[in-house]
């Protein structure tokens, strides 16, 4: 895969799709794929798990969809880095805010797209290492601070993940939102981070009825805030701050069963409304509306300023290739195309 040639259109959001490979159990129940990426940039639902699912395809979309990238399950994690997110870290530099955001299925890849392993590491890591080797060659000229933060929204609760404790309160101040008493980690080193955010994401909520997962309901939002002060030419100091968010949301299976079922069942106990929110907003940004519903939850709050207007944002869809994944597969990606 190589660079791929995006027409940069504004300040529209940049949707991508990634496809994980098949797992070792779903091999072995001998699903097939489903899912055929053709130039790079088109991505096709090429086989049915069932006759349900394909009146359902028919009826919606015809099965094939285009977005600014597909990285088929062979993509390194560089690759996902460099062609989605390496120039939202410029632009960070230039004092610029920017999100990108995984969003998916449970098991769709989020997490290893985000955060990745130590052998692979991944969007969060590389862009904080792509931060500190950026700011290293250009630092004869004035001083860069970098600040990290890490916290999960979980049923409408915001937690701090570096130092686990009480619930934090959102509030307005000059900066805009913020979650009071967030931990802001001062970073020197790539090394540091990946650590931190392993233990990070161990501190994510578990939900009780899945013992040992990683809860399909939490948002984790890393924030990384760039300070840049230089003295100009007439000694004047110049201050520019840079926002990047990082999230790896929730599973979207939920989401998506409420979003299409009637508005009864939004009363139901487990609709994630910080999912929903940010679909809203998305959907209002990507139709120009004036107003966006920034308010309708903790999640769409706290990336009030790094979403919309001239920032950039960027939206990976992570997809299982499996046929026994087909439905949500299907969901997430005309969720995606509806965010272009
Ligand atoms: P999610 O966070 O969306 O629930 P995960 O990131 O935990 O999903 O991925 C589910 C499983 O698939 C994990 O075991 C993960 O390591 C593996 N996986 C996901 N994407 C890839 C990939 N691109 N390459 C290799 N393994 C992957
Ligand atoms: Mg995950």
């Amino acid at each position: 895969l190589s660079l791929v040639e995006m027409e940069k259109n504004g300040n529209r959001i940049m949707v991508f799709v990634r496809v994980r490979p098949i797992g070792k159990k779903e091999k072995e129940t001998g699903s097939r794929c489903c899912v055929k990426i053709v130039n790079r940039r088109d991505v096709y639902l090429t086989e049915f798990a069932s006759p349900e699912d394909y009146l359902r395809l028919k009826r919606i979309r015809g099965g094939h969809f285009t977005f600014d990238a597909c990285f088929p399950d062979s993509a390194t994690q560089q690759e996902v880095y460099s062609i989605s997110t390496s120039e939202l870290v410029e632009a960070v530099l230039q004092g610029k805010n920017g999100s990108v955001f995984c969003y998916g299925a449970t098991g769709a890849g989020k997490t290893y797209t985000m955060l990745g392993t130590m052998e692979s590491p991944g969007v969060m890591v590389l862009a904080i290492k792509d931060l500190f080797s950026k700011i290293r060659t250009r630092s004869c000229d004035g001083t860069h601070v970098v600040h990290l933060s890490y916290l999960e929204v979980y049923n409408e609760t915001v937690r701090d993940l570096i130092s686990p404790g009480r619930p934090l309160v959102l509030r307005e101040d000059k900066q805009g939102i913020v979650a009071a008493g967030l931990t802001q980690y001062q970073a020197y080193s790539t090394d540091e981070v990946m650590a931190l955010l392993q233990q990070g994401n161990r501190n994510r909520t578990t939900e009780p009825t899945r013992a040992n997962e990683t809860s399909s309901r939490s948002h984790a939002v890393l924030q990384v805030v760039v300070e840049y002060r230089v003295r100009d030419a007439a000694m004047n100091i110049v201050h520019r701050v840079g926002k990047l968010s990082l999230i790896d949301l929730a599973g979207s299976e939920r989401a998506l069963a409420t979003d299409q079922r009637t508005l009864r069942s939004l009363e139901g106990a487990n609709i994630n409304r910080s999912l929903l929110a940010l679909s809203s907003c998305i959907n209002a940004l990507v139709e120009g509306k004036k107003h966006i519903p920034y308010r309708n939850s903790k999640l769409t709050q706290l990336l009030k300023d790094s979403l919309g207007g001239t920032c950039n944002t960027v939206m990976i869809a992570n997809i299982s290739p499996s046929n026994l994944s087909f439905g949500e597969t299907q969901n997430t990606l005309h969720w995606a195309d509806r965010a272009k």
